[in-house]
């Protein structure tokens, strides 16, 4: 396959789950929408790479990821689906931090202390909600800590973005390893010997490595059993419709206010900064609407 996309393989006769990710179009994609810096493109392709992971564990719906940092980057939200559908943003997409000592963008010190929370959407249910303390904020440690404390699935969990001198995205991608039940002893012993002889994701991808190069690599080729491949992109499903429908539950004073003060509203989506605008005509007739039950008079 071409472009962004995710394997999911299983290896050790099931004892291994395994997926591996190519995300550096949707990375970027990320970065141009939000004008991202680079600390941000890497804080948020981390994100969006992992959700995509518990999105597509999903039977259907869609999977909320805040990374509530109280670093200088703020919150970072991301959404994903069972489709591999992704969409994201970032607080503060204008971070900068002198490089890590070991050269490396400082991500976890940019999101700083603070907690991940994944909120499944379930069918015709309450949502699921787990919430874990950041392990370090550098993504990949904090997931895998979700993985182990929310679902009781010891995994390893290795995200990366490598961003180019002109801030593009020059590879972003992931690496999920999770140990099902049953998994031998001597399993977790191979895994612990092979991953740390690996150079960093972002360089596999960059190097022209593809998700299953990396999972031959990691897993060996007589242990590995691809499942499923599926293409994973950058997609906001906000409408004008959408946002007329929030306007909708505003306070009747407050549309009013909006009507009186500036006959115009401008509505940003924060997930892809899409605009919206709404005229006078537009927003009187919200206002009407609102006004049908019970309010009297008009502006
Ligand atoms: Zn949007």
């Amino acid at each position: 396959m071409t472009g962004d996309y995710m394997v999911r393989a299983v290896a050790y006769n099931g004892a291994v789950r395994a997926f591996s990710l190519r995300t550096t179009e949707l990375a970027d994609h990320a970065r141009r929408r939000h004008s991202l810096y680079p600390i941000a493109s890497a804080a948020l392709g981390r994100t969006m790479t992992a959700s995509l992971v518990l999105g597509s564990m999903q039977k259907s719906g869609s999977v909320t990821v805040q990374v509530r940092g109280t670093g200088p980057l703020r919150t970072i939200v991301v959404s994903a689906d069972s489709d591999g559908r992704v969409r994201g943003y970032v607080g503060n997409p204008l971070v900068e931090l002198p490089l890590d000592d070991r050269g490396k963008l400082p991500v976890g010190e940019a999101v700083g202390p603070g907690t991940l929370n994944v909120i499944r959407d379930l069918d015709m249910k309450e949502p699921y909600r787990g919430i874990v303390p950041l392990e370090t904020g550098e993504i990949g440690d904090d997931f895998a800590r979700y993985f182990y404390d929310s679902e009781q699935t010891p995994s390893v969990v290795s995200v990366g973005v490598l961003v180019n001198p002109d801030t593009s995205v020059a590879a972003s991608g992931g690496l999920i390893l999770q140990l099902l039940p049953g998994a031998a002893g001597d399993v977790v012993a191979t895994l612990e010997r092979r991953i740390p002889t690996l150079l960093p994701i972002s360089s596999l991808i960059a190097n022209g490595k593809s998700p299953e190069d990396i999972l031959h690599m990691t897993l060996g080729d007589h242990v590995l059993e691809i499942l499923h491949r599926q293409a994973v992109r950058f997609v906001c499903d906000c409408s004008k419709e959408r946002f007329a429908e929030g306007l909708h539950t505003l306070g009747k004073d407050e549309l009013k206010q909006i009507v009186l003060e500036d006959g115009k509203a401008e509505l940003i989506c924060h997930f892809c900064e899409e605009a919206y605008h709404f005229d006078r005509a537009e927003l009187q007739a919200i206002l009407d609407d609102r006004s049908l039950d019970g309010w009297e008079g008009s502006i």
